[in-house]
């Protein structure tokens, strides 16, 4: 017998138009070059039901990609919800790709129209006779002086929007697995690979993030997501702040650690994400700003040492917590907030436990397997395997591939690439990525582990671990290593450093001074590139 509940759709709509009714009052605030911009959501709402209107005079079928090309301003969050409402697809293209990967993205994803915010016009603009599918270029002002071409194809979206009807009725997505969103992989290795969201995983996703466990967003909440909008849907943020009633704070394209902290303080943020670069490049900055509001500080996308965190906790009063997550999995699969079984444990073992990749959320199914054996390996926090994800906002395969591929087992799970180990309480703690793992002997090195220890050194700003090829022992492992300024330590100093913390045969065979580590297009430590630099005859073995 089926159930007698209604089969109504999970989608979007219903959560723009319960914010558009009850939280009318409220507001959504961006920084420009101009100032700071406070809407309340009943200007934004309509807005977003004008930008429907336009959609539909710019020929945009249902299904028809719409392209962003934008940091995290408030037109940016409009197209979050005029597209997938109105049944197109949002692609929000990731501005920071080399331009091969941008122009690779903007086709693969059939993306017909294109919004640009002017200052970013020059990355993109150049590409336009490579790009012949976008009929539409419609330049957002975000008050740069860039000049912008005179050509029919471009439109300005002030203009558009003041001249386009509001859309009337309500919007309606019949089918909840419909899609609403893509985000591409940031493509370390190979062409960047499309993750397409539906309607369904990202209210799931939403809901989820409104949980008190996880990071319980609330309508008193004001929310900072430094994580852009481009990466991974802002990790889900503007969706669920919307769904919430919560304020977003939208810093534009100024996420500098002291432009950040002044938002902080002046906007009375009580939520923040972003990935560990963001939290370490603050912590210099910590002590002149009044950070008292913040409630929850979220790192994703790189493993957070404990040096870090603790420093965000003495200084800042508020340590970070981690989620762990993919593009792949919306992104959030776990969260590092604390439980009841920890409330007796001491600074430190708590310091332990938030360098961990925290719990598994509801919903989400993981399980660790011998990446040799086939075996699951169990939750017992020693032992660990390849992490493997199922759930109802975990990709199940890539835009243009069909379900399946290598990232998929046959059972249909996502292996993510990661080497862990779970414990009895289901909390993640991450060894590596197993590109990243440093082979030396037949065992594992963890990269991971060593910065960690690394980092721990009083003049050490950062430190990435890569592998380097080695004729006996097949890698060994290599540091690079970024002083703060006025600091001047050697090699030996960080060896000795680490002799007491690690077994000595993990001790790194040289340790490199630079200047600054290379960061991804998503602001991680590029282990890539310094594997190009430091061994470029290497970068193409096949476990790398
Ligand atoms: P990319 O890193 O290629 O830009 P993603 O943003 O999807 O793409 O990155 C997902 C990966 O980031 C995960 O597989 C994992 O290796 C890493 N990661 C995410 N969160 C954490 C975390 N809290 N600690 C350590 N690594 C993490």
């Amino acid at each position: 017998m089926d159930g007698l509940m209604q089969r109504r759709s999970l989608a979007l709509p219903p959560v723009f138009h319960r914010a558009e009714q009850i939280f009318a009052h409220k507001t959504m605030v961006t920084v420009r070059p101009d100032g700071v911009r406070s809407v309340t959501i009943a200007a934004w709402a309509q807005r977003v039901r004008r930008l429907a209107t336009v959609l539909d005079q710019l020929g945009l079928d249902t299904g028809a990609r719409v392209g962003t090309f934008a940091w995290n301003t408030q037109e940016h969050v409009e197209l979050y919800f005029a597209a997938p409402c109105s049944g197109r697809i949002l692609h929000t293209v990731n501005v920071r790709l080399f331009t091969e990967q941008i122009q690779y993205v903007i086709e693969h994803a059939s993306d017909e129209a294109l919004f640009v915010e002017k200052s970013l016009l020059p990355i993109v603009w150049p590409l336009r006779n490579e790009l012949p599918r976008v009929r539409h270029w419609v330049v957002i002002d975000d008050g740069s002086d860039v000049e912008i071409p005179t050509d029919e194809r471009v439109h300005d979206y002030d203009q558009l929007l003041a001249r386009a009807a509001p859309f009337e009725g309500r919007f309606e997505v019949d089918d909840e697995n419909s899609a609403a969103a893509i985000c591409y992989t940031s493509g370390t290795t190979g062409n960047p690979k499309g993750v397409v969201y539906s309607h369904r995983s990202i209210l799931l996703h939403s809901m989820l993030n409104l949980m008190a466990d996880h990071i319980g967003l609330s309508e008193r909440d004001t929310v900072l997501p430094v994580v852009p909008l481009f990466h991974v849907n802002a990790w889900g943020l503007p969706y669920a702040s919307v769904m919430a009633g919560a304020t977003l704070v939208l810093p534009g394209s100024r996420t500098d650690p002291e432009s950040i902290l002044d938002l902080v303080e002046r906007q009375r943020v009580t939520v923040t994400a972003g990935v560990p670069t963001v939290w370490n490049n603050a912590v210099p900055h910590l002590s002149r700003f009044d950070l008292s509001s913040l409630r929850i500080v979220v790192s994703g996308g790189a493993a957070v040492p404990v040096v870090l965190s603790e420093a965000w906790r003495v200084q800042a009063g508020v340590p970070i917590t981690q989620a762990w997550g993919m593009t792949e999995t919306s992104p959030m699969a776990s969260f590092g907030s604390l439980r009841s079984h920890h409330d007796d444990l001491d600074t430190e073992s708590l310091s332990m436990v938030r360098a961990s990749q925290g719990q598994v959320l509801p919903l989400i199914d993981l399980r660790l397997v011998d990446t040799d054996s086939g075996a699951e390996v169990p939750w017992d926090g020693t032992s660990v395997g390849e992490l493997q994800a199922s759930g109802p906002w975990v990709a199940s395969g890539y835009l243009g591939d069909g379900e399946g591929g290598d990232s998929f087992t046959e059972d249909g799970w996502l292996r993510t690439g990661d080497i862990a180990g779970i414990d009895s309480y289901g909390y993640i703690r991450l060894v590596d990525r197993s590109k990243d793992l440093v082979k030396s002997g037949g065992e594992w090195i963890s990269s991971v582990d060593l910065e960690n220890h690394i980092m721990a050194h009083p003049a050490v700003l950062e430190a990435a671990v890569i592998a380097k090829p080695d004729e006996k022992w097949s890698e060994r492992p290599v540091a690079c290593v970024v002083l703060h300024a006025d600091e001047l330590i050697t090699g030996d100093d960080i060896l000795n450093h680490l002799a007491d913390r690690v077994a000595k045969w993990w001790l790194p065979d040289e340790v490199h001074f630079l200047d600054e580590i290379p960061k991804t297009s998503t602001g991680k430590f590029s282990k890539k590139t310094l594997r190009e630099r430091f061994y470029p005859s290497d970068v193409n073995t096949p476990q790398r």
